[in-house]
């Protein structure tokens, strides 16, 4: 048996570790103080985060030509919503929308390190910064989905957009069945930053 991309048990307080001991050295070294980490996570506990996203993607939803902007030119359709300052800063430079549809299913990965779209998405999970998932996600994307619950039919084509530097990619899920009669304020709470990383479908309450 090939055991090359088995996650190790203790995979995530490793990190954790690591993390932990970076930032005790980075105060004592004086290039942050105690309270850095907290102002940046609070940042993205409350400005930048997935409920941003969520207002992108119902509006999509809702109107098609918006849609259509946002594929084909994301800042630019994201500069038109009311948004907090700063969506194209901060991890959010070249953000790219790419759009679910009957045919096809996208994924976003990054395979190099992390890179994230932050002021949509928030800031990354653990296992999307996993070595192990980054690798597997790139081979067999639909063994992976499989795993996250999601059984991609055959006749679905599966996307794999690797983020980086240059382009952080997010993806514009299906809007549910069912949920015609929905405002946009509801349809928002029915889009999950899995389903815009494309482990997940949008599902209706
Ligand atoms: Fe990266």
């Amino acid at each position: 048996m090939n055991n090359r991309f088995e996650y190790p048990g203790d995979r995530e307080q490793k990190s954790a570790a690591r993390a932990k001991a970076l930032e005790a050295l980075l105060i004592e070294k004086g290039v942050i103080t105690s309270s850095t980490v907290d102002t940046v996570l609070n940042f993205f506990d409350s400005k930048m985060g997935p409920f941003n996203g969520a207002k992108i993607v119902a509006r999509a939803w809702v109107d098609p030509a918006f849609k259509e902007r946002l594929v084909a030119d994301t800042p630019g359709a994201i500069a038109e919503l009311d948004l907090p300052e700063g969506m194209a800063g901060a991890e959010g430079e070249h953000m790219r929308a790419v759009a679910n549809g009957p045919g096809v299913h996208n994924l976003i990965i990054c395979t190099l390190c992390s890179c994230y779209p932050w002021p949509v998405l928030g800031l990354p999970p653990y296992w999307y910064k996993d070595p192990t998932f980054r690798s597997r996600a790139a081979r067999e994307p639909r063994a992976v989905l499989k795993e996250f619950g999601l059984n991609i039919p055959n006749t679905v084509e599966v996307k794999v957009w690797d983020s980086s530097a240059q382009i952080r990619w997010f993806v514009v899920p299906e809007r549910p069945a069912g949920t015609e009669g929905l405002s946009e304020a509801e349809l928002e709470r029915l889009v999950t930053p899995e389903a815009m990383m494309g482990v997940a479908v949008a599902k209706a309450a």
